[in-house]
């Protein structure tokens, strides 16, 4: 495997004046879970964003696996195994848990003559579907349609759905936004596991969370990273502590 799962290099990106992204590099390695932090309206989401390909970068490159992928699509990105939860759900709210999972099993097989059989039968479909619900703790739930989920348990299906694409590293944007304590500490050791099978880039603003989980830190700041290191290293940084924890 590459060293790096992912290079992001001198990433700008402008809204009208305002510049969200003013030269953003950082990278994810195999095996690390690391985490981006800074304050609201720090440039988090727009950063992942240009990562997961939902917005074009105004300059600056990304490399995924070795391969360049500035100019991809989403759908290109995904299929090469990065993948991606929300922050706003993506999922089909009338089916059921179990089905969204399989739609995204069934996607990842790329098989459309499955389309003719009687889908919720197919065993090839609905057997790794439910092995990604165990993992994620909804295997009980497989059957309640999304929309009757409660909000965690839907990050929790999202993250199910992101399994079912055998990715090669995961992008979060806050997926404990909204969870209990109870939720986030079953997503916390649930992503503390995951990060052996594939790297996680995660944006989260609980710091217990943050530093429970995280390998390595990087710290946002009006679209900079001002500091990347290990979670001592950050808690101990001058200019962190002035920039982002307000001393
Ligand atoms: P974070 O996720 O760190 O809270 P965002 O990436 O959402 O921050 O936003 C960074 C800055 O860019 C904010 O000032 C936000 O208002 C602005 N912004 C984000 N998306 C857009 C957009 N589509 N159009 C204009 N401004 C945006
Ligand atoms: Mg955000």
């Amino acid at each position: 495997m590459a060293e790096r799962v992912l290079e992001v290099k001198d990433l700008e990106k402008s809204f009208g004046a305002l510049k969200a992204t003013n030269g953003a590099s950082l990278d994810l390695r195999p095996g690390e879970i690391h985490a981006l932090i800074g304050p609201n309206g720090a440039g988090k989401s727009t950063l992942i964003n240009q990562i997961s390909g939902a917005l074009a970068p105004d300059a600056g490159s990304i490399r995924f696996l070795g391969t360049d992928i500035t100019m991809l699509d989403t759908a290109r990105r995904a299929r090469m195994g990065l993948a991606r939860t929300f922050q706003i759900s993506s999922l089909a709210q009338e089916f059921s848990a179990l089905r969204n999972v399989m739609l995204a099993v069934q996607a990842r097989q790329g098989t459309s003559l499955r389309f003719f059989r009687p889908v919720m039968r197919d065993a090839s479909l609905t057997e790794p579907a439910m092995r990604m619900l165990s993992r994620v703790g909804l295997a009980g739930r497989a059957n309640v349609p999304a929309a009757a989920l409660s909000h965690g348990e839907r990050r929790q299906l999202e993250i199910a759905v992101a399994l079912a694409m055998e990715p090669k590293a995961f992008l979060l944007d806050e997926p404990m936004a909204g969870m209990g304590p109870e939720g986030s500490k079953a997503l916390t050791g649930f992503l503390h596991g995951l990060r052996q099978e594939a790297p996680i880039l995660l944006v989260e603003h609980d710091m217990d969370a943050v530093f429970a989980l995280a390998d390595r830190v990087s710290v946002l700041v009006y679209g900079r990273i001002i500091a990347t290191g290990s979670v001592s290293e950050i808690r101990n940084d001058p200019e962190v502590r002035r920039a982002y924890l307000g001393e």
